[in-house]
């Protein structure tokens, strides 16, 4: 049930709301608008049921919230989900994610060593990009495959954050690792094979630290909303959901980069829509035109794995980006970016 706000109303009206609510067992989350407030109310509805709620003062109107997604419904934040990463460090850049700045995310998929991690945090830095990625626990399919630099990794990672001034993503796979991923990380990424690892996500909902959640290889959109929800629904409303390709009969391509996604995520949530194309694809020529195709849908950003050395990649060689590669897609995207009145760089 969502609960609109007349643009006079006060926020003692809200306040009263809230209690009245908190009165009857339910769970609130208020978004205040720069037009106006909208309450959401979470639990079992059948409690409200025949509460004349638009006699409230300060109500507009009410919402029934069909959907079972009820905080990452579009419906509870018209105006969108902004994110916002205060600077790493005194002067630096702050980032927002979902505003009109279309963010990427690029490093290594793995860190492989310290100098190669500190040569591409600068790489990325001196872009324009506005996040560093690269994986410190990496879920692979093989137990016999590199498994990442494990808290070595996250080390380096905090190095490499500070030395250049970046803001840093990188993935946690479990929940007994995840304070000092969080200690790290600026964004904590779930991936796809975790999507659903719903001990994770509660565990994640707890915390003050925004986590992009991969959709999972075989999952719906509708599915991803879900994981979404569980992390908002214990109290982290910092959520990002990203589109990487979902298996299909194709084998072209590593997975089908279901694009359609961005526009969908986007009429149904108030949530920032990313999209990995490296993952997505699986092969570095197919990663630019579907980046570019992906800025063009409306995506809020785009992730994308950069190596110097592909051949030699410890992990996602195939899909990895060179610099120069990485560097001339920048300025694409960025040119793709304006076209709709957004962009990419500065
Ligand atoms: C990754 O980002 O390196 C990764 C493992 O992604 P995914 O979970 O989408 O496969
Ligand atoms: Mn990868």
């Amino acid at each position: 049930m969502i609960i609109v706000l007349k643009k006079s109303a006060t926020e003692k009206d809200a306040q009263h709301i809230v209690e009245a609510a908190r009165a009857w067992g339910l769970k609130t989350n208020v978004s205040r608008g720069v037009e106006r407030t909208i309450i959401g109310l979470i639990g079992d509805e059948r409690i409200i049921h025949g509460k004349p709620l638009d006699m409230l003062p300060g109500v507009e109107s009410v919402l029934a919230v069909l959907k079972p997604y009820k905080l990452a419904a579009a419906e509870g934040r018209p105006e969108g989900t902004r994110i916002k990463l205060a600077p790493v460090k005194k002067g630096g850049r702050t980032v927002v994610i979902g505003g009109p700045e279309v963010i990427v995310m690029a490093g290594p998929c793995s860190i492989e060593s310290r100098e190669m991690l500190l040569d591409l945090a600068q790489l990325v830095k001196k872009s324009g990009a506005h996040l560093l990625r690269a994986g410190a626990f990496k879920p692979r399919t093989s137990p016999y495959s590199f498994q990442g630099m494990g808290n070595e990794g996250l080390r380096l990672l905090a190095e490499a954050r500070e030395a250049v001034g970046i803001h840093v993503i990188t993935e946690v796979m479990d929940v007994r690792d995840l304070d000092a991923v969080a200690a790290v990380a600026d964004v904590l990424q779930v991936g796809a094979r975790n999507m659903q690892n719903f001990t994770l996500l509660k565990a994640i909902g707890k915390l003050h630290k925004p986590v992009m959640i991969k959709r999972g290889l075989a999952n719906t959109m509708e599915e991803l909303l879900m994981s979404a929800e569980y992390v908002m629904s214990e109290g982290n409303h910092e959520v990002l959901l990203c589109e990487r390709g979902i298996r299909t009969f194709e084998t072209m391509t590593r997975n089908t980069l279901d694009l359609a996604a961005v526009p969908v995520l986007q009429r149904e949530s108030h949530l920032p829509v990313i999209v990995d194309p490296s993952h997505g694809t699986g092969h570095w020529d197919l990663v630019v035109p579907m980046a570019r195709a992906a800025v063009a849908a409306g995506a809020d950003g785009i992730m994308v794995e950069i190596h110097p050395k592909p051949a030699e990649a410890m992990s996602d060689g195939s899909q990895a980006l060179l610099p120069k590669t990485y560097l001339k897609m920048m300025k694409e995207l960025d040119r793709v970016a304006r076209v709709l009145g957004r962009k990419v760089t500065r």
